[in-house]
């Protein structure tokens, strides 16, 4: 049996970020992980840009995690979007702010950080234990599977850093729920988040358009009203527009069975002038034609307009106007988690202190995705993991230097 005063397990950003408060606050670490390298999610959120944080209000900033936000805040405090700005710059990676004021490195991608941060934890002589995961409780150990074999570890204090459940191919597969629910611990049932949704598609219609993106327009739901752009997929639609939506629609769907996501094509321009402008539009001339000139509306958004309204509601201009005013898309179910960017769900706040150890295992902490917040897109969801694994470790110290 081998000995570790202190494990982390799950090497995403929650984990890593844990390691470095630890190893600052002087202990010694191993780091577990399932897959043959850590922090793949992280890697392919560099893919489009890696959008680290935002650079909004921090008051502001601090209410994006719904629900959560007040549980949140102390962390959230303690690691703001300014830290995770310096702690990136720390590492060699300059960071700028985009015109939507998203906050990514200049070299929109996640690698050198990556080596820079694990170079680091490296040096501070944190251990990486690839291809060992997890795989629950026995007799007061924990289990993992190694490349040796089955091992069971004991440890003083324990960080559970396994992520929420989308993207199970990069590791974060939630297989954890089972083991903490036999131990009483309650979990919010994982949901997809910041995930596109299905519509009804007819064949021509996704044959011609799925890959087309909106761009220009603005969307409303339960959530408010935001302007942006989405993409007709094969299956229905996402993109960033659809997902500062997806926890609304979502929560919508389950409550009615039914909801519909609606769009404003021509946001720009108010709908009796629309109206006015499409009625001048020579009548023998074909629907595209009169589109375009009167509403300046043409490609992938006319081809909506024509996917989706009753072919009576196009021949009338004020109907029309209306319409591109405010075009509902219904959606039938939001696509599989494997798929969404993040997941809704996960431990519920009630068990855990305010360190983030669950109060039914004392000396094991969590931290991550893999509690009960969500958040949109616009680098909420790594600040949050960055700020959650640096509070656990805040709280595994204080914890270990008790008792
Ligand atoms: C395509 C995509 C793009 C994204 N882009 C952004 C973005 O631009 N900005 C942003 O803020 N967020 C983004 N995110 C979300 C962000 O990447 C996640 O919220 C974040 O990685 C979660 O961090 P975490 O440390 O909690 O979990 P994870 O990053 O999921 O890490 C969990 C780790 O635990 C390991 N693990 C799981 N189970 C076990 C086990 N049983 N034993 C051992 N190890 C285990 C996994 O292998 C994994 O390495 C994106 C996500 C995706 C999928």
């Amino acid at each position: 049996m081998t000995k570790n005063q202190i494990a982390i397990i799950g090497g995403g950003p929650a984990g890593l970020m844990a390691a470095e408060t630890l190893s600052r606050l002087g202990h010694r670490i191993a780091i577990y992980d399932s897959m043959p390298t850590v922090a793949r999610k992280f890697l392919l959120a560099g893919k489009s840009g890696l959008n680290i944080t935002h650079s909004e209000d921090y008051g502001v900033f601090a209410t994006r995690f719904g629900a959560a936000s007040v549980r949140l805040r102390a962390a959230l405090d303690d690691f703001q979007p300014d830290d995770v700005r310096a702690w990136a710059q720390g590492l060699g990676t300059e960071t700028f702010i985009g015109s939507s004021g998203r906050v990514f490195p200049k070299v929109m991608k996640a690698s050198p950080l990556l080596r820079a941060w694990l170079a680091r934890l490296d040096a501070a002589d944190v251990s990486i234990m690839t291809r060992h995961r997890w795989c629950g409780f026995e007799d007061g150990s924990l289990v993992f599977e190694t490349p040796k074999g089955r091992e069971l570890m004991r440890h003083d204090v324990v960080l559970l850093a396994l992520g929420g459940a989308s993207y199970a191919r990069l590791g974060s597969d939630a297989a954890w729920i089972s083991w903490l629910r036999d131990k009483g611990i309650d979990i919010a049932t994982f949901q997809p988040a910041n995930c596109g949704f299905d519509v009804t598609w007819s064949a021509t219609f996704s044959e011609r358009f799925a890959g087309e993106p909106l761009k220009a327009v603005t969307a409303t739901s339960q959530a408010g009203t935001f302007p942006g752009e989405f993409v007709i997929s094969k299956t229905g639609i996402e993109g960033s527009l659809v997902y500062a939506h997806a926890a609304a629609l979502r929560d919508r769907l389950a409550k009615t069975g039914e909801v519909s996501l609606i769009v404003d094509l021509a946001p720009g321009r108010n709908e009796e002038r629309l109206a006015r402008d499409l009625a001048r539009q020579d009548p023998k001339a074909s629907f595209s034609n009169r589109l375009r000139k009167g509403a300046s509306i043409e490609g992938v958004k006319a081809g909506l307009l024509r996917e989706l309204a009753d072919p009576a509601v196009l021949s009338h201009p004020e109907n029309l106007a209306s319409l591109i005013k405010a075009l509902p898309i219904p959606l039938l179910r939001p696509r599989p988690i494997a798929e969404a960017i993040s997941s809704a769900g996960g431990i519920r706040w009630d068990e855990l202190d305010e360190r983030y150890m669950l109060k039914k295992l004392p000396g094991m902490f969590v931290a991550g995705e893999m509690i009960d917040w969500e958040a949109p897109t616009g680098g909420y969801l790594l600040t949050a993991c960055f700020a959650t694994g640096h509070a656990a470790a805040k709280g595994m110290d204080s914890w270990l230097k008790a008792s």
